[in-house]
């Protein structure tokens, strides 16, 4: 299905992110200058609904701050993120929280369940936010979770879910608010290759709801990609557009 003729779900121009380090010390009473870091270099780059866009790169390369600056959870030093049509660096704190509450869903590598509640009380969790009565939590969270394949695991802890399952959770989650973007950082960086194989074809298939948006330095992940865009100290290295 295209969704071309869609405006972008996120799109960046020129986006820069430098970080500072130390400076804040002095040395032999004379102030000790800032050094700062760029993550991030001039990237342009738009994704729309229908795509699953790969961002590679070696560690240290950038992908992380990027997939973060993409989702709205960073602004950028200098450039534009306009997510959903809307310039991430005017909002408020507050109002960015509410932009990714809304429009964003975020998966994490390391999952970031909380241990004490069942996976159906973790997918429900971004739900008690948006104001959703009890009932329709528990419905959302029981309906996402059948669709990612755990109806049996519904009441299980996550210390009681192997690693693709408790994936599978976490993307739960990051959908129950129902999303434009879905971004994911390194999915299948500890999964066996059978249960990352099935993490791609889940996300393949959430692309006819949402843009998605997956950084990884695994070649078995990025051969799935509609396309790929490429980092090396925080610069874009590959030719494609778009
Ligand atoms: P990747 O996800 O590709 O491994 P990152 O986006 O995490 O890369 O990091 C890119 C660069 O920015 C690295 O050199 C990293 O050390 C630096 N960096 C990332 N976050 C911070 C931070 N909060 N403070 C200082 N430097 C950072
Ligand atoms: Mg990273």
């Amino acid at each position: 299905m295209s969704h071309s003729k869609e405006p972008p779900v996120v799109r960046c121009e020129g986006v820069t992110r430098t970080y500072s380090l130390g400076g804040a010390g002095r040395v032999f009473g004379r102030d000790k200058t800032a050094q700062t870091v760029t993550a991030v270099s001039s990237v342009s780059l738009s994704v729309r609904r229908g795509e699953l866009v790969g961002v590679a790169g070696p560690s240290g390369s950038g992908k992380s701050t990027l997939l973060h600056l993409l989702a709205g959870l960073d602004v950028p030093t200098s450039g534009t993120v306009i997510l959903d049509g809307e310039d991430t660096a005017t909002k408020s704190e507050r109002s960015r929280a509410q932009m990714r509450l809304q429009r964003v869903g975020i998966v994490f590598q390391h999952f970031y369940l909380l241990p004490a509640l069942s996976a159906r009380a973790n997918v429900a969790l971004p739900l008690i936010e948006l104001g959703l009565s009890r009932n329709e939590r528990k419905e959302r969270a029981t309906a996402l979770l059948e669709r990612v394949g755990l109806r049996d695991r519904i009441s299980h802890k996550p210390g009681e879910l192997s690693g693709g399952e408790q994936q599978r959770v976490a993307i739960a989650r990051a959908l129950s608010t129902d999303p434009n973007l879905l971004i994911a950082d390194e999915p299948t960086g500890e999964l066996d290759t059978e249960t990352g194989a099935s993490i791609l074809d889940l996300f393949e298939d959430l692309t006819s709801e949402c843009a998605v948006f997956v950084a990884s330095h695994d070649k078995q992940t990025l051969d799935r990609m509609d396309r790929v865009v490429r980092l090396k100290d925080g610069k874009r290295i590959d030719t494609q557009h778009g």
